[in-house]
């Protein structure tokens, strides 16, 4: 099977349409497959029909001197010449970058090779552009900001739930018995969940130990945690462990890593994620929109930050009330001084949805 050749300019190569089929592929991985057959050396090459990708992860393991690390780390992106967010601590890392073909895969090769981080894993995602405009490697006290250090520390290599595999998630989501706990914060929640989930009302990650009065009812339960990309899992399922609740699971690598083999199924509305493209669909079985219009009720999953940059409030705005409104909220928002002006987008250029 031909693979992807290091140094190639991949990008460049997406001009040829091939096969009865009709998938695009790069010339140089078929010069003479056109014909009988050829569709069976394709379908796999899929993956390679998008010039970018975006790549998720995130390892929790000892990182002796973050500082350090860091600073090498953030020299190594640079040279690649990848962009994206990198967070260090001495409790791992947690990472969502966009690059080349040939870049992820080199940054890849590169983080893979470095024995701190055996098994890592990588969810890969093709874009058609790059996920973030710039590059950010900070050094932090933990990967996922939860307020679960000190006396609540949780150590996820010793206390977490138990990890499901994607097929596995999918016969949890048939039984009836076992509840789905959303720990992601509202506005994610708002925007996709799984049926029938229960999702906690929380700004931030950080407030879901205060959360836990709520769910008290679920100790005896199976509880399945999920969130994004599985890292935040790992501490929360951990702090429902030690907090008494007798079987708790997690979804292994969270719903990008299930939607990708399993097609999403009952995952309701859209996946929020922390990068340009905001929301992405992750159900190619039975897909729905359950956000709403904050202005007009619609159907929409359109999210935006208020154009009122002192306002900022992060809510979901349909097309048409996004130009009536010019991006904002409200229309005291409207009037303020310091708007900005709208592209229908309503993403402006500040971290303003950081985890
Ligand atoms: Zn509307
Ligand atoms: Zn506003």
């Amino acid at each position: 099977m031909p693979v992807q050749r290091e140094g190639s300019k991949v990008p460049r190569l997406y001009r040829s349409s091939c096969c009865a089929i009709g998938i695009r592929l790069p010339l140089l991985f078929h010069p003479t497959l056109h014909g009988r057959g050829s569709a069976i050396f394709c379908l796999p090459l899929r993956r390679f029909m998008k010039p970018y990708q975006t790549l998720l992860f995130y390892k929790y393991t000892p990182i002796a001197n973050a500082e350090e690390f860091a600073q090498q780390h953030l020299a190594f992106c640079e040279r690649l010449g990848i962009v994206g967010r990198i967070i260090v601590s001495e409790e791992g890392l947690n990472g969502t970058i966009s690059g080349t073909v040939v870049q992820c895969k080199k940054y890849m090769d590169q983080v893979r090779s470095n024995p701190v981080f055996d098994g890592i894993e990588f969810k890969i995602d093709e874009v058609d552009t790059p996920s973030f405009e710039r590059l950010y490697v900070r050094v932090k006290p933990e990967i996922v900001h939860s307020s679960l250090r000190g006396i609540e520390m949780i150590d996820p290599n010793e206390t977490t739930g138990i990890h499901l595999k994607p097929h596995e998630v999918l016969a949890m989501l048939e039984d009836e018995e076992v509840v789905f706990l959303d720990v992601r914060s509202n506005y994610e929640s708002n925007v996709g969940r799984f049926k029938n989930a229960i999702a906690l009302d929380i700004d931030n990650f950080r407030d879901f130990p205060e959360k836990l009065k709520e769910i008290e009812n679920l100790k005896d339960k199976k509880v399945v945690t999920y969130c994004t990309g599985g890292i935040k899992c790992e501490k929360a399922s951990g702090y429902l462990v030690k907090n008494g609740f007798k079987n708790v699971y997690q979804v292994e690598g969270g719903v990008v890593k299930y939607a990708k083999e399993t097609g999403g199924k009952d995952f309701e509305g859209k996946l929020y994620v922390f990068d340009n493209r905001v929301v992405v669909d992750v159900n190619s079985v039975n897909p729905t929109i359950i956000s709403t219009c904050k202005i007009c009720g619609t159907p929409s999953a359109h999210m935006v930050n208020c154009a009122n940059s002192v306002c900022n409030e992060h809510f979901v705005l349909c097309e048409s009330c996004g130009w009536k409104m010019e991006g904002c909220c409200s229309k005291a928002c409207m009037k303020e001084p310091t708007k900005r002006t709208y592209d229908g987008t309503g993403h402006y250029q500040r971290e303003t949805t950081l985890a």
